[in-house]
């Protein structure tokens, strides 16, 4: 897998002007010492990012803010004016924009950035600490605006609110139909929630749902591991809890079809000795779920890696198009070149989805042949599985 990271994305911080009570961010140099520990995977590739320009950042931002924080007379989401932290952040929203850009249906990416939700419109004062510019929003404006994708889904699995995210939204209104911005922050704050906020990851959960109904060319997942119970910022998740959400990410944009690039977010856990590799560790693990949902090959992962306990008719994934463009499902028997009450009984699963049929589906709806052909395999796999199950019970 292709991993964005250059040490110009790496500085001090230089001293901190926060004030009393915040504490110091280990954000800025978590993504080298990560680094250091995935040189031992050797499935993963790192690429040097391309530095994003200043008139990337104004794609989302007030064009004062971007020219003051670059000349040094505003504060960074540190509260100091260091030029060397300047330096990296188009370096550090530039690997956000190139792992969203390099993402696949088959292959996620990740850039090794932490540092992006709190910046809106104007910055990050007002909205938290430690993001200077939100490069989750220059990536997705960039996809949308010249790269041509009709939407992007941003999942925010920090422990905090994506605050910045929503305010550029707000002021960005041409970009607000192509963006989906869900962010758990704002729902979950503690150990009691955590069976709930997993929840949002099964089927039919929030997640997979929101996913159906826009059809992203890309997920944008920000993968915090500040949402662990023993973060002093956190926390609602355990280590294995944090395992899964991840994996269950993965499996829901692969089943799907949809490219991902993530990045870090956030992680505070600091030990006496001023270790952070309880932090690295939630992150490796990441690293970890990614391997067993992309790496394992097709087959495999097909039949071991998830199994749901319902199925769904690709016909359900047409039905969502069709009212998405307001259309009929006599339209779309029409579109085939077959009968209303073949399309009919199509739609609920009981015609094949032939690669004929798949091909006119791209023509009609967009994605991939493979993709079609592939949500027709999973949904007899799973169907013939469950009946067996149920035979079996009875
Ligand atoms: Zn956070």
């Amino acid at each position: 897998m292709k991993v964005f990271y250059s040490d110009k994305m790496v500085a001090d911080q230089g001293e901190q002007g926060l004030g009393e009570g915040i504490l110091k961010s280990p954000s800025s140099r978590k993504p080298e010492e990560l680094a250091l520990l995935l040189n031992r995977y050797p499935w993963i590739e790192f690429v040097e990012p391309n530095p994003v320009t200043l008139d990337d950042f104004k794609l989302v931002h007030d064009p004062y803010y971007v020219e003051d924080i670059m000349d040094g007379t505003e504060l960074n989401g540190f509260g100091n004016n260091s030029q060397a932290i300047a330096n990296t952040l188009p370096y550090t929203t530039g690997a956000m924009c190139d792992a969203a850009l390099a993402a696949t249906h088959d292959q996620a990416t990740c850039a090794l950035v932490a540092g992006f939700h709190h910046a809106g419109y104007s910055g990050w004062r007002k909205l938290g600490y430690f993001c200077t510019f939100n490069g989750l929003m220059v990536a997705a404006a960039k996809m949308i605006l010249e790269h041509k994708k009709k939407h992007v889904t941003i999942i925010d699995c920090d422990m905090h609110w994506g605050n910045g995210t929503d305010d550029i939204l707000k002021y960005i209104k041409e970009l607000q139909p192509h963006i989906t911005h869900i962010s758990f922050g704002q729902y979950f704050d503690g150990p009691k929630d955590a069976e709930q906020y997993l929840s949002w990851f099964e089927p039919e959960g929030i997640v997979e749902k929101s996913l159906m109904l826009d059809r992203p060319d890309l997920i944008l997942y920000q993968a915090g591991a500040d949402v662990h119970v023993d973060d002093p910022y956190g926390g609602v998740l355990t280590t294995e809890q944090i395992r899964r959400r991840d994996k269950r990410m993965f499996e829901l944009a692969k089943m799907m079809g949809i490219p991902l690039a993530w990045n870090l977010a956030g992680g505070y856990q600091i030990e006496e000795n001023g270790s952070i590799q309880k932090v690295l560790d939630i992150h490796l693990n990441t690293f970890e779920a990614y391997r067993e949902v992309y790496l394992c090959d097709q087959e495999d992962w097909e039949t071991s890696a998830f199994k749901p306990d319902w199925y769904s008719p690709p016909g359900e994934t047409i039905e969502c198009c069709l009212n998405e463009r307001n259309r009929s499902v006599e339209w779309f028997s029409e579109q085939l070149g077959r009968s209303v009450e073949f399309t009919e009984s199509f739609m609920k699963g009981e015609e094949v989805l032939t690669p004929e049929i798949a091909k006119k589906l791209v023509d009609l709806f967009g994605s991939t042949q493979k993709f079609w052909l592939r949500r027709e395999k999973t949904y007899r796999q799973d169907r013939s599985r469950i009946e067996n199950e149920r035979h079996q019970g009875n």
